[in-house]
């Protein structure tokens, strides 16, 4: 696990003049890494957001590669003497202050793209509000399943329509039958009526592993390159009739979007937390426990969603806050999922994608997904336009936000994670 280094020293200064703002995401202490162009028609760069900046990694001469993927299979010995070189020179005084004002370009004025190849997507399903909420409105019952405190629930997604910030996409067609319908009626098809977004964290793998060699969970977080925002967007009149025996499938696959900047282990250092089980829950199996996961295997992250409907955006405005939670109420923390995913001796690669499931809080207002927050569409609410809203309707935007902040500490950000709902296509003749 990472340690606190001079990187994060909160009095440091930037030349980036924007870099100290004091409500920048991108502060001197964040260095996120993503992927940018200057033209559609110009290659992509690997780059670090500095303020309202880019800083183009291979101008400066801090990279050989422009494949992100090469970089995250590099390691975390090799990210923090990149990090630490990026601290360094881009320091109020630093001498390269001059050669790197050229490797410079306004965030405003480049394209950003999905971090890096994508090669394997898995969701899981850490936070255990979500899970207790959306059981439920299944099971009154029995919310919880039996295997939820011992196993971090999860499932093998696909990576090919994900998509980068700013993405949109058309509301998806499909199967549905509502579980009210007569026993033994035929499903409807159609586009969906239902459709959600999933307030999420994706972890991107750095190194992975080989075939047949389970990471321990003593070293489960070398294996991780950093955090970003995801919206796994959902389909749940689909999913409902779809998703016995074998869990989600169509419902999840038409698109999922993350944020275009990787925020390091070593930048989130300072906001980690103890992971404590409430009382009375089970001990994890050994595998999945140890005593750095007890100690600090949490992260402080404040999460937000943001809904601005066509009509907002109309008059110009940036919408409503609809929902909060925090990352230190999940279940299972990044180390368990690393840990859980290769004890079989399941190979990650460079690249690949966790999502942590929907990350909702304790209370009512924290959940972070529309099933949730209007009780599976019964209780519609109302935007401050007046508008009401059960699930995603056309136009609809939907916006992720993270941030860390703690006493002592520069705050630093994950940018945004947007995303906007089209209408339905004509499904094709
Ligand atoms: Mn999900």
């Amino acid at each position: 696990m990472s340690d606190l280094d001079d990187t994060l020293d909160p009095a440091l200064r930037s030349w980036v003049e924007s870099a100290n703002e004091p409500l920048t995401d991108f502060p001197l202490q964040n260095l996120p890494f993503g992927r940018f162009r200057i033209a559609p028609d110009a290659g992509w760069r690997l780059g670090v957001a500095i303020g309202d900046q880019v800083l183009d990694l291979q101008t400066c001469g801090l990279v050989d590669t422009a494949d992100m993927n090469q970089l995250m299979a590099r390691g975390p010995a090799a990210r923090r003497a990149l990090r630490s070189a990026l601290s360094q020179g881009l320091r109020a005084g630093s001498p390269l202050q001059s050669s790197w004002k050229e490797a410079l370009h306004p965030q405003a004025a480049v394209e950003m793209g999905v971090p890096c190849e994508i090669g394997d997507y898995t969701d899981f399903y850490t936070s255990i509000h979500h899970a207790t909420t959306v059981g439920r409105q299944f099971r009154p019952d029995n919310p919880l399943l039996p295997n939820y405190k011992w196993v971090p629930i999860g499932y093998h997604g696909r990576s090919s329509t994900i998509g980068v910030s700013g993405q949109s996409f058309p509301r998806p067609w499909g199967q549905t039958r509502a579980a009210t319908a007569p026993e033994g009626s035929p499903p409807s098809f159609g586009p969906c009526r239902r459709l959600d977004y999933e307030l999420e964290l994706g972890v991107f793998i750095g190194s992975g592993n080989a075939p047949g060699s389970p990471v321990p969970i003593a070293s489960a977080e070398d294996q991780v390159f950093g955090l970003t925002l995801f919206n796994d967007w959902s389909a749940r009149d689909i999913q409902g009739w779809e998703y016995q025996p074998l869990g989600p499938f169509l419902s999840k696959n038409f698109a999922s979007t993350v944020s275009p900047w990787i925020v390091t282990m070593e930048a989130l250092a300072p906001f980690r937390r103890p992971f404590h089980r409430a009382e009375g829950d089970p001990a994890p199996l050994p595998y999945l426990d140890s005593p750095a996961n007890r100690e600090r295997g949490a992260f402080d992250i404040q999460l937000e969603v943001w809904l601005q409907t066509a009509r907002m955006r109309e008059a110009g405005h940036a919408g409503d806050r609809i929902s909060s939670s925090n990352y230190a109420d999940a279940y299972w923390t990044v180390a368990q999922l690393v840990a859980h995913h290769t004890v079989n001796g399941c190979a990650l690669r460079p690249g690949d994608l966790f999502g942590t499931g929907t990350l909702s809080g304790p209370a009512p207002d924290q959940g972070g997904s529309l099933l949730e927050l209007s009780a599976g569409g019964k209780q519609p609410f109302t935007l401050s336009t007046g508008e009401q809203r059960s699930f995603l309707e056309d136009g609809d935007t939907v916006i992720l936000k993270a941030s860390c902040e703690r006493a002592g500490t520069r705050r630093i950000g994950f940018g945004e994670c947007r995303g906007t709902v089209l209408p339905a296509a004509a499904y094709p003749a």
